[in-house]
């Protein structure tokens, strides 16, 4: 067995609530090293490098997409795991998992897929990267998705609605979707992923963001005190530095220290809630985050992205073209029987499989598809 030497709060692999289909255990990896590698190799995964996290990809070659940011969460997580000496596997299955479910064109994507779904069920992403590994992926042939252990899918339904809640309740008594209705915490590995999220997606969003011109660090200076405080800092040690230097330094001294600020935080409340038991944890209140005043800093960066860069005319624009494709892909496939690829004409719940089909398009492929069906170009 591999010791790992994790705390009795973390997620011990070898006491996983285990997988929805029986398998004999791999020689040698533990279940969620296992878990993780059945995520690398899937096609869901492979899918993310083409969509867009803000910037859609054809705007750049440099700017985040989906796949990279989930790397940089896992990345972030997987240090933040260790020292609070956590599975980090399973930390790391649930990052690079945490976005499967999310549409092309960034989060108006998914936004317009709901829209279109309200008559029929309404579309959820964090509810689709579960569906991705629990049904979507055909790999096996024993079984649909992926068969990953109770814990790697309790990470990945970060957020459901109650009556999606009530509906994997009635399907899976006591299982991932019981927390949203008894108000219980999911394990620290997936308490520790959400937050790990957070830091990655605001730091290289500030980033893309100054890179792409559509913000400046004196803008940034000006209205972010976190970044006021590291841009500041590296000045003072090294006076004259300009440029994209001066942008990398600030956010590696932002990163470092949100990462150090959680590793503080939530090492106090765990000294103080002393959790036994991963149990003991999903009984208590959050345990994973920042202080309170990095909560604040983080909060107030983050609602500076929105109104600035995620609200940005620019951003703005490709998200109204982004919105008609994704309405025509939908309008089409509705009206028309014979237009899906047989893997999703299996399911006779028609819309859910137009919307399992158009949440698993790339960006571009959602475009050509698009440009074949109406012979509309809006890119
Ligand atoms: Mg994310």
């Amino acid at each position: 067995m591999i010791d790992k030497r994790l705390a009795p709060y973390a997620c011990h692999p070898a006491s996983s609530r285990g997988r929805r289909h029986a398998e004999p255990p791999a020689p040698t990896r533990d279940a969620f090293q296992r878990d993780r590698d059945r995520i690398v190799h899937s096609t869901a995964f492979r899918r993310l490098v083409y969509k867009t996290q803000v910037f859609l990809n054809h705007e750049g070659d440099l700017f985040r997409t989906r796949l990279t940011h989930s790397l940089e969460v896992a990345q972030l997580g997987r240090s933040l795991a260790r020292s609070l000496r956590l599975d980090e596997d399973l930390v790391e299955t649930i990052a690079l998992a945490h976005d499967l479910g999310h549409t092309a064109f960034g989060h108006v994507g998914q936004d317009v897929l709901d829209d279109c779904m309200k008559p029929y069920g309404g579309f959820e992403h964090n509810l689709q990267s579960l569906r991705v590994v629990d049904e979507l992926e055909q790999r096996y042939p024993a079984f649909n998705g992926l068969n990953l252990s109770f814990e790697s899918r309790e990470g990945i339904l970060k957020h459901c609605s109650r009556r999606n809640a009530e509906l994997i309740e009635a399907r899976e008594p006591g299982g991932v979707a019981s927390r949203f209705l008894q108000a219980r915490q999911p394990s620290l590995e997936a308490q520790l992923c959400n937050l790990a999220d957070e830091v990655a997606y605001n730091a290289h969003d500030v980033d893309d963001g100054v890179r792409s011109g559509l913000i400046d660090l004196e803008q940034l200076e000006a209205a972010v005190p976190l970044v006021r405080r590291f841009l500041r800092e590296t000045l003072a040690e090294y006076p004259g530095l300009t440029g994209k230097r001066l942008l990398f330094e600030t956010i590696r001294r932002m990163l470092s220290a949100q990462v150090y600020d959680i590793i503080e935080a939530t090492g106090t409340a765990l000294a103080e809630a002393a959790p036994q038991s991963v149990d003991e944890v999903r009984d208590s209140k959050p345990l994973v985050s920042f202080s309170p005043e990095m909560r604040e800093a983080s909060s107030k960066l983050k609602r500076f992205l929105f109104a600035n860069l995620y609200r940005h005319p620019q951003v703005t624009a490709t998200r109204v073209r982004a919105e008609e494709v994704l309405r025509d892909l939908f309008a089409h496939y509705l009206g028309d029987e014979s237009a899906l690829p047989p893997e999703f004409e299996a399911n006779p719940d028609r819309p859910r499989a137009i919307a399992d089909y158009i949440a698993g398009m790339t960006d571009r492929y959602a475009l050509k598809e698009h440009q074949r069906l109406t012979g509309k170009r809006l890119f």
